[in-house]
């Protein structure tokens, strides 16, 4: 498939004028870029807020280098479809995993003694093979299993998160979904400055 990429930055004249020409080219998607380039979240909010209109609605929008878990059900409330990111495998190359609740640094000595998997509920082989406390002595020596344990199971994670919001469209109750997912997911600084390192590359 070849997606035309909208450009525009936060100019809702450039983005308009932008998506009109590329739609006018008949692509198979279209791609909204320019965002996540270390612009502060509401900015990149709206940018995809002011393209989104433009966009076929029977036709993937895809929105370029993003983002946390809460920010893909904040997006996919915004007519998005698909997304591509460095997170899931970065944040857990330095020891942090993501869940349900915001993302957990896995090193830390509050995980010392605790046995439990990441996510109770995660069917990823971390999961369910290790338990917080293995994982953070693997990352404390250096052993490069623990960052491989983590990038699986932040990736899993992502991928769980994309089913349950497909799921909860599917089944008309995706409003609720995002009200639940957005109320108990909370990002850490760590996260926020990962995002801004991602930003600066
Ligand atoms: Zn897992």
């Amino acid at each position: 498939m070849v997606f035309g990429i909208v450009q525009g930055g936060v100019d809702p004249h450039l983005r308009e004028e932008c998506a009109k020409a590329l739609v006018q080219m008949n692509f198979d998607g279209y791609a909204i870029g320019g965002v996540s380039v270390g612009e502060p979240e509401p900015e990149m909010m709206r940018a995809v807020e002011i393209t989104e209109p433009f966009l076929p609605p029977n036709q993937p929008r895809y929105a370029m280098g993003l983002g946390t878990p809460a920010q893909m059900v904040e997006l996919v409330a915004r007519g998005v479809d698909m997304f591509d990111c460095v997170l899931p495998t970065r944040v857990a190359r330095n020891g942090t995993a993501f869940t349900r609740k915001g993302s957990i640094s896995v090193k830390g000595g509050a995980y010392k003694a605790d046995f439990r998997p990441i996510e109770d509920d995660c069917d990823c082989f971390a999961c369910r093979n290790f338990t917080r406390a293995y994982l953070r002595h693997l990352l404390n020596v250096g052993e490069i299993l623990g960052l491989r344990m983590l990038s699986v199971h932040n990736t899993r994670m992502y991928l769980r998160t994309m089913e349950e919001i497909r799921a909860s469209i599917s089944a008309g109750t995706f409003a609720e979904y995002r009200r639940e997912f957005v109320t108990n997911y909370v990002p850490t600084q760590k996260v926020l400055l990962a995002r801004a390192a991602i930003g600066e590359r």
